[in-house]
């Protein structure tokens, strides 16, 4: 029996609903999964319109000015697009491709795309595929449903999307459904960004430039700087059946009620255990479509909650990888419908059992193939490591509530700071060596330098090699971590666009590295010699940087203490930790580089707003349903039977028997007292808070008055979950949902 919204079973008892649920899930079989080829490598890419398919469909004059164009920014042309166009098209009909679309990342945190025919009608009732280069740079999909901040007038509802080119085109396959996806930027007719690409690219420009010019000093052959990304991405997966009988799940992302099961995740019998099959096969299944989509997948286990999961791709440039991530978040939703599962991407689906995050491994590389962030066996290389290591320290410490707010949304309030998240204070982890090679050139850096490499051992320069043989000096719970060769900014959530935090996180860099570069051109012009005044620079920026640095457990309550001696912030929710935003000092670094104007600035903090306000009414409208009209009932309906029972003992004349059944329906009055007021009470609080004018306010009343409510109503509900007939109880419980495979 499928479980089919249209079917009569949609109209049975939801209990009934449950056990159907289970019994699906619980028999289910494992689809075959095609394997295209038997290498990898005779499939990867087939379905990207990338450097070789443009090799052989571009001319070879064309193609040496697409790359121009790409790499030094050179004008696009008529003929190039033209050009570009007719091999697009031609790849993509070959290859059984009927529709193109520009496919963007709006402010709604998905992806869209308007899907068009390739074909035009011509004359006598024919038509011809066409595809010129003025629809392969621009398009303009309504765009009035997209969040814009206020930023376009509902009566001006033009936006266009331009071509990235930047990121390849690629085919996507659905069934026999083939289309052409074509990455692009999303902005308004008065070029307004509405999208998450276009501040991204804006920010890896700055980083390009400010990086650029710093590697200066060590290599002159450094003319570009790129910013890479490995992305590596948690989510939970659950049958299908079980998903669509929990109406929190479907409504929310999360689940609102449930009792912690008597067994979670206390075993640590699931991380790196062997992957359950019916998940292997599903892992193979978005491998597969990754590979064809030049998505370089490589890792995949279990994570550390029962039913989560992480993979991860190698490292690509940043834009290239985040529209992988995108893309492969899109591509694990299909897939998993094929095998009857469901992917959750929210960052707290289950309470009191870890959440999701998308770990961003993030580092720069120059043109010439050496990573900035990798420590060197050579001393003075090193001196150009540490520059960039310190300039990045540095960086978060000045900006740590920039940083905080980049990774704000209503799902990562609820993992970050809970036990087993990265805390919502930012804060750097380096690791021992590093941490003395710092200690050591703070403290011993004002020596006198005669000759060359002498300095980098009077530094403890010379030092950092061993780290490159010790990479088990690792801490799992620090937001921001140095692992080896890169940072990792573990604190994003699990369903976020990485573009917000890196945008951020670039961009902070860049403003750091601009102010370090003018630092030590002004000591250089005095006449300090170029290294000395470099590593002048450093030492004073390790001082005032010190207190972002921390090497203990994040998770723990003195971190929560130390910290806030040491003057960090510990912001614990989006609404408040948005402002950071649009401070002075933000603005400075967003505005100012060019990142943001103040208009799409102020408009993206208040989408961000909102969106958490949404979020929180939905959870609470359907919070508030589901109690009064699922769980109360089944709690009502079993208070029957136990009214049954006690009047039956009564007549038997066991009256204090009957006495303790009373007991009980007393017990289950309280809690459906409590929870229908509450809810009442919480009903209030959204009237007064949708009354509220900004989307500050509404959403800080969201967050402020409504939000409690939420764990008092679920704190009453999972008590009557643990006395309720299990027959009569509604919605898959968590042992259902995270055990049954
Ligand atoms: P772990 O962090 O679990 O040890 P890895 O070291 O393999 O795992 O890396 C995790 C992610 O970091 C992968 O996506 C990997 O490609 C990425 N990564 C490695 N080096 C870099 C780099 N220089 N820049 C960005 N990401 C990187
Ligand atoms: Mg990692």
């Amino acid at each position: 029996m499928a479980l089919n919204h249209n079917s009569k079973q949609f109209f049975i008892k939801m209990s009934k609903l449950r056990f159907i649920a289970l019994e699906q899930a619980a028999s289910r079989k494992i689809p075959v999964v095609e394997v295209p080829a038997k290498k990898v490598s005779d499939y990867y890419g087939s379905n990207v319109f990338g450097e070789d398919a443009m090799r052989t469909y571009l001319s070879a004059d064309m193609f040496k000015k697409f790359q121009a164009y790409v790499e030094k920014g050179e004008d696009l042309d008529e003929t190039l697009a033209d050009a570009v166009a007719a091999g697009m098209k031609t790849w993509a009909l070959e290859r059984g491709v009927t529709h193109y679309t520009h496919w963007f990342q709006p402010l709604t945190g998905a992806t869209a795309e308007k899907h068009d025919a390739f074909f035009e009608p011509t004359s006598g009732g024919r038509v011809l595929e066409k595809f010129k280069g003025g629809a392969l740079i621009r398009q303009e999909p309504d765009a009035s449903s997209f969040p814009s901040g206020g930023i376009r007038n509902t009566f001006e509802a033009r936006g266009y999307t331009a071509w990235d080119p930047t990121s390849p085109a690629f085919i996507i396959e659905s069934g026999t459904n083939k289309t052409l996806c074509i990455p692009t930027v999303f902005v308004s007719y008065t070029s307004e960004a509405l999208d998450q690409k276009t501040p991204l690219l804006k920010a890896l420009h700055a980083v390009d430039k400010a990086a650029t010019a710093v590697c200066e000093y060590f290599d002159k052959d450094v003319v570009k700087v790129h910013a890479t990304l490995g992305v590596e991405q948690e989510y939970f997966l659950i049958d299908r059946a079980l998903f669509y009988a929990r109406p929190d799940l479907v409504m929310a992302g999360r689940t609102l009620f449930g009792h912690a099961p008597a067994k979670g995740q206390q075993l640590e019998d699931h991380y790196f255990g062997s992957i359950p099959s019916r998940v292997r096969a599903f892992m193979q299944d978005i491998e597969i479509e990754a590979y064809k989509l030049g998505i370089p997948l490589r890792t995949r286990h279990n994570e550390v909650a029962p039913s989560q999961f992480e993979c991860a791709p190698t490292f690509e440039d940043i834009n290239l990888a985040n529209d992988h991530n995108q893309l492969l978040m899109d591509i694990m939703d299909k897939i998993a419908e094929k095998h009857e599962l469901k992917v959750l991407f929210h960052e707290k689906p289950f309470a009191g059992i870890n959440g999701s995050g998308k770990h961003n491994n993030w580092s720069l590389a120059t043109n010439t193939g050496v990573n900035l962030l990798q420590p060197s066996s050579k001393a003075k290389e090193n001196l150009q490591f540490l520059t960039f290591f310190v300039n990045i320290i540095k960086a978060v410490h000045e900006h740590a509530d920039l940083m905080r707010a980049s990774i704000a949304s209503s799902g990562n309030d609820f993992r970050l700071g809970a036990n087993e998240a990265p805390p919502a204070i930012m804060s750097v982890f380096i690791g021992k060596q590093l941490t003395e090679v710092l200690d050591e050139l703070e403290h011993n850096g004002n020596i006198k330098i005669d000759k060359g490499d002498n300095m980098y051992m009077k530094l403890g320069i010379d030092k950092i090699p061993p780290i490159l043989l010790d990479n088990t000096d690792r801490n799992r719970t620090s937001p921001f971590a140095f692992t080896g060769n890169k940072f990792e900014f573990r604190a994003v959530g699990s369903s976020a666009n990485c573009a917000t935090a890196l945008t951020v996180l670039n961009a902070v860099v860049a403003d750091q590295l601009v102010k370090f570069k003018t630092a030590v051109d002004a000591l250089i012009d005095k006449g300090t010699k170029k290294e000395v005044a470099i590593v002048n620079v450093l030492r004073e920026y390790i001082k005032e940087s010190k207190a972002i640095r921390f090497e203990g457990n994040g998770y723990s309550d003195e971190w929560v203490k130390e910290a806030k001696k040491r003057g960090l912030s510990n912001v614990k929710t989006t609404p408040q930790a948005l402002n950071a935003y649009l401070s002075k000092k933000s603005e400075k670094v967003l505005i100012d580089q060019g990142i943001f104007n103040k208009v799409e600035l102020h408009a993206r903090v208040d989408i961000m707003l909102h969106s958490y306000t949404l979020k929180t009414q939905i959870e609470s409208r359907a919070l508030g349903n589901f109690a009064m009209n699922q769980i109360i009932p089944s709690a009502l309906e079993y208070q029957s039977k136990l009214i049954e029972n006690a009047k039956g003992l009564k007549d038997l004349g066991l009256k204090e028997e009957a006495g303790h059944m009373v007991d009980i329906i007393k017990e289950i009055s309280a809690h459906v007292h409590t929870i229908k007021t509450n809810v009442e009470a919480m009903i209030e609080a959204r009237k007064t808070a949708n009354a509220l004018n900004s989307a500050e306010d509404t959403a800080v009343a969201y967050c402020d008055k409504v939000k409690p409510y939420f764990d008092t109503i679920r704190y009453h509900a999972d008590k009557l979950e643990l006395m309720v007939d299990d027959d009569l109880w509604p919605f898959p419980k968590y042992r259902e949902l995270l055990f049954v495979k």
